[in-house]
């Protein structure tokens, strides 16, 4: 007879054996998991936990939401795969999928966007890609883990709707698109309750609701009790050894504290885990090729914001000003667990002074210094073009930012740079949104170049130059002004606590329902080409809506459109965000050509979270879709019927006159009641004109007026007869 694992092996399986690996027990081995998630950081040595093995550092997922292209990102995650295979890693921590809710977030640049559908479609293909090498995904932080200031104790208190709609959405998008191995927990609370003992978010939503099959990995450090957590479905604690948490889960299922079948099931999912890692085929990989791949999904990142007279694209030969330390040193990936070391690093300077007659000056050290910049003038006054690298210094894990300026030294050097040179063009190295407000006015052109990897300086080049068309729109709305941001007044929080107070209005939502200017929306983004919009025209079916459009590029150089589609619903009984991005198309056209885009709407997409009936409820009545090239552009728009979902709210004694009305069956039996028995509150309630004194009246506290037509058993009956 074949025996299981014991309690003592089941408990040592559901933890870690070190940083970055498994405990080998009850005759499973030992794998490797390691961060993540824009490159593999495998640990170097033994007594080093943070510097890694050389490795291909692709761009930071700030700069891949930027392509918004799936593909791209499916090759990046294939890519990964290859490179966790040549360094035997089983599984690589990523991709951190949070919402972008603050533009102050510490680790943002580790996030996409502050719109799900966008995070949801774009990670999926990561997860895909790094998946069909035979390597499992992490993705994290599950969660609500939008900051990281007290990010290992504080309450993220948002509301359900906001939940649903905007926190959870791309988690369950990717959960149910790409199945990734294992989900990690995060470290902070959800409504009180942390993520790593929340029974709600990891078995009720994560595993009964959305089906989820594979292992919850703790976040390193964030289980407080691991019997609880345990208890709630979280598998796997990281890191390890934790003996006294082993003994702990052994002795609570001992003493009936811990259902036995708990333990054995989180044990069977570190198994199941191991086993399909086991399946692996080691690999290599190579990293020129890799190098190659980083410098096209870099390129295919950089935002151009502005670009006015034509300075951009730079012709070869040109005489070129490089100004700003980041040209010759750059800022190409943020600091924290994410932190890796590249096989190589390409410097714009280097690239940029392959095509054309460079003078460089860096412009600024730490604080302004004013002969640093009196060097950068005259080079400036000297040279054709004058491009001024500057940006955010230092953006980590662990801390937020507390500005959106950038230093003061830069935004110094850019004003003088640009009284000197007419033709002045900033380009920006940041991790997170920067304000581009007021400095933008004072120069021509403006190049979004976040951090874009090891490969990012020859990308830059590419794009400056114009072997690359600049084909990256925002993911994340640039404000003129930090107090302008939905998030604002409820950010960081205070005593353990941050309240979501801006509700289902995260990022653009928000300006948009408040009709707030901002300095470039979401979904911006210029091109050297340009393109038009023919009519959208829009069908409804079973499974959704599709929408099509006729786009051409009306320019003389070939180019991609990202074609947007935003869904309004005017008529809606719940409050929503005056659009929504609902589906998006990365699409090449060549100059001259016309494509036709068509779009598909996933009917679950339409979905609002409806909190009476607490599920997903797709309204019947008109859906406008809107197409254009950035939330703020929309060119042409469908408007389509589509059929509702069932969603009749059941009656009871606390619902009021106005919902008893507003219901068919109910209109039909208070009437039915109201002609029957005559008498003042009857008459009220009957005329249209006091509707709306008596509407908020729950049908149980009527039989308390004097004169009321209905008893407390009357009451009963109805909502009894209600329900048949
Ligand atoms: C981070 C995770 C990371 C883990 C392992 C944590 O501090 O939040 O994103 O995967 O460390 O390094």
């Amino acid at each position: 007879m074949q025996h299981g694992p014991t309690v003592a092996d089941q408990a040592a399986l559901t933890s870690g054996n070190d940083f970055w690996h498994t405990t080998a027990a009850a005759g499973l081995p030992s794998i490797t998991v390691t961060d993540g998630p824009h490159g593999v950081r495998l640990q170097a040595s033994e007594d080093d936990v943070v510097r890694g093995r050389p490795a291909t550092c692709f761009p930071p997922a700030v700069a891949t939401a930027s392509t918004w292209d799936p593909e791209l990102l499916r090759r990046m995650g294939e890519a990964l795969g290859d490179e966790c295979r040549a360094m035997d890693v089983a599984v690589l921590l990523g991709p951190g999928i949070n919402l972008k809710r603050t533009p102050l977030g510490g680790r943002n640049f580790e996030y996409f966007s502050e719109d799900p559908v966008l995070t949801g479609v774009l990670a999926t293909e990561w997860v895909r890609g790094l998946q069909s090498r035979g390597v499992g995904a992490s993705l994290k932080h599950f969660a609500v883990n939008s900051q990281e200031t007290d990010r290992m104790r504080v309450s993220a208190d948002v509301g359900e709707r906001a939940l649903r709609e905007l926190y959870l959405r791309a988690f369950q998008h990717v959960v149910t698109h790409a199945r990734p191995w294992t989900v990690m927990c995060s470290y902070n609370r959800i409504n009180g309750v942390y993520a790593s003992q929340n029974h709600w978010l990891l078995t009720e939503v994560l595993r009964d609701e959305w089906g989820y099959e594979g292992l919850v990995v703790s976040d390193w450090g964030a289980v407080a009790d691991r019997v609880a957590a345990v208890a709630a479905g979280l598998d796997l604690t990281m890191p390890g050894p934790d003996d006294r948490g082993d003994r702990a889960l052994a002795e609570a299922v001992a003493d009936g504290r811990l259902a036995p079948e708990a333990l054995a099931t989180a044990a069977d999912r570190v198994r199941a885990l191991v086993e399909r890692a086991a399946a692996r085929e080691p690999g290599e990989y190579d990293a020129g090729a890799h190098h190659a791949l980083a410098r096209e999904i870099a390129a295919r990142a950089i935002v151009l914001l502005k670009n006015e007279g034509g300075v951009l694209p730079l012709s070869q030969g040109q005489s070129v000003a490089v100004i700003g330390e980041f040209a010759r040193t750059p800022r190409y990936q943020g600091g924290g667990s994410s932190q890796m070391t590249p096989t190589r690093l390409d410097d714009a300077l280097g690239a940029i002074s392959e095509s054309a007659r460079v003078r460089f000056a860096p412009g600024y050290g730490g604080e302004p210094d004013d002969k640093l910049i009196d060097e950068a003038v005259t080079v400036a006054a000297d040279s054709d073009v004058a491009l001024v690298f500057v940006g955010t210094t230092h953006e980590t894990e662990g801390a937020d930012r507390d500005s959106l300026e950038l230093p003061a030294a830069h935004r110094e050097l850019i004003d003088r740079v640009a009284a000197a040179n007419p033709r002045t063009v900033v380009v920006l190295s940041n991790g997170a949104v920067v304000l581009t407000h007021p400095w933008a006015a004072a120069v021509p052109a403006i190049v979004e170049g976040w951090l874009l990897g090891q490969a990012g300086g020859s990308a830059l080049a590419d794009v400056l130059f114009g072997r690359s068309d600049p084909s990256g729109r925002l993911a994340e709305t640039i404000p003129l002004k930090l107090a302008d941001h939905p998030s604002y007044l409820d950010f960081p929080g205070a005593n353990g606590h941050v309240r979501y107070g801006e509700g289902i209005h995260v990022g653009y939502r928000g300006f948009d329902a408040r009709e707030q200017a901002v300095a470039y929306p979401f979904g911006f983004g210029l091109s050297y080409t340009s393109f038009a919009y023919g009519e959208a025209r829009a069908t409804p079916s079973q499974d959704g809506i599709e929408v099509r459009v006729p786009v051409t590029n009306t320019g003389d150089r070939d180019g991609r459109e990202v074609v947007q589609v935003y869904v309004s619903v005017p008529g809606s009984s719940v409050r929503r965000a005056p659009r929504e991005l609902k589906a998006f198309a990365n699409t090449p056209i060549a100059a001259g050509e016309t494509a036709e885009v068509v779009l598909r709407i996933a009917r679950a997409d339409l979905a609002y979270w409806d909190t009476r009936l607490g599920r997903w409820v797709v309204e019947g009545g008109e859906y406008h879709c809107a197409v254009g090239s950035s939330s703020r552009d929309l060119h042409t728009t469908a408007v389509v019927e589509v059929i509702g979902d069932d969603a009749r709210v059941p009656l009871t004694a606390e619902s009021t006159v106005a919902e008893w009305l507003a219901d068919p069956r109910g209109a039909e039996l208070l009437k039915r009641e109201f002609t029957a028995i005559d008498g003042p509150i009857a008459r009220l309630v009957a005329d249209p004109s006091t509707i709306s004194l008596m509407g908020s009246l729950p049908l149980s506290r009527m039989p308390a007026f004097p004169g009321s037509p209905l008893t407390a058993e009357a009451v009963a009956e109805l909502v009894a007869e209600a329900k048949s």
